[in-house]
């Protein structure tokens, strides 16, 4: 990092950094991010932190796995943060990774509290949040001057598991011109249902957007009507993201990645040479065959 020729903080012993890894590809991590991966003593991730990305962490860190297994439930989100303390007060550089941005449906505010309860200093770093990203990604603007001047994000999924009882449907039906919808893929149908209801057009296009930003990345165009059964047929799995609105239809026209050139077919360039080009600035393809 230091070729940058810029400062970058210096992980203390003792603190914990709420770090967003971004979607998944690992092109999408901040600098601060790989900063805090090369400084850490022991990291705590969820399963949604691209597997990929870990290989930036520094050989000796320590590993702990805080996701789902199994289909078992996630950890208990008390028991993680206060693992996170503990962790904290051995002295240790405390690296909490989460998918995405960590204040985006992410518990990250949950996490930090109990570090605050417990006067273990933190760092926050940002991460580019799936619904966003996995939108750019399949070509869809999530603002565009001509269809919205607004952008919602809903959860489907309550800390019950249902969907959560205090969403406004009606507000959300005629004041969101454009929903970015997380964690909603097992109650499609019930979301769905409720913003028709609420006077939301069946029409209305869809997009379906899983493994965002990975090389198994999918999308789906549908519609709000008929979304719940395309996925169900398409066997689409989570974790994804649903974008409804007219920006939806801007895909048509601004789908940079072709439909022959999925994520994976796309050329690379080794990181190493990424830092060193971000240093002295070139062509990153010019040596590139
Ligand atoms: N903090 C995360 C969100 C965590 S909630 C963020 O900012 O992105 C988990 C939900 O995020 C998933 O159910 C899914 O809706 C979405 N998600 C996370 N990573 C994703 C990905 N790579 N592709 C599609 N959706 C993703």
């Amino acid at each position: 990092m230091t070729a940058l020729g810029l400062d970058f903080p210096v992980f203390e012993p003792g603190w914990v950094w709420l770090v967003g890894a971004g979607p998944g590809d690992p092109g999408l991590l901040t600098l601060h991010a790989v900063n805090a991966m090369q400084q850490a003593d022991v990291v705590v991730y969820d399963a949604l932190v691209d597997e990929r990305i870990l290989n930036l962490l520094r050989a000796d860190a320590k590993r702990i796995y805080a996701g789902k297994r199994g289909g078992r439930p996630s950890s208990k989100q008390t028991d993680i943060s206060l693992q996170l303390v503990e962790l904290a007060k051995q002295g240790l550089r405390v690296l909490r990774l989460k998918g995405g941005d960590p204040f985006v449906f992410g518990r990250g505010g949950e996490e930090g509290m109990t570090l605050v309860d417990h006067n273990v200093p933190f760092r926050v770093v940002p991460g580019i949040t799936a619904g966003i990203a996995g939108a750019a990604y399949a070509g869809i603007p999530t603002t565009h001057r001509d269809c919205n001047s607004s952008v919602t994000f809903v959860t489907g999924h309550g800390s019950s598991g249902d969907v959560p009882d205090n969403i406004n449907w009606a507000a959300l039906a005629k004041g969101a011109p454009v929903l970015v919808m997380y964690m909603a893929m097992k109650h499609l149908r019930r979301i769905s249902a409720e913003l028709m209801t609420n006077g939301r057009s069946g029409d209305e296009p869809l997009a379906v957007i899983n493994q965002a930003t990975t090389p198994d990345q999918g999308i789906l165009i549908t519609t709000l009507e008929k979304a719940a059964d395309d996925v169900e047929r398409a066997g689409v799995e989570p974790p994804a993201v649903c974008i409804l609105g007219k920006v939806v239809g801007l895909r048509d026209r601004l789908n940079w990645l072709s439909p022959q050139d999925d994520v994976k077919s796309v050329r690379n360039v080794p990181f190493e040479q990424v830092l060193e080009l971000i240093s002295t600035p070139s062509d990153p393809l010019k040596d590139q065959g």
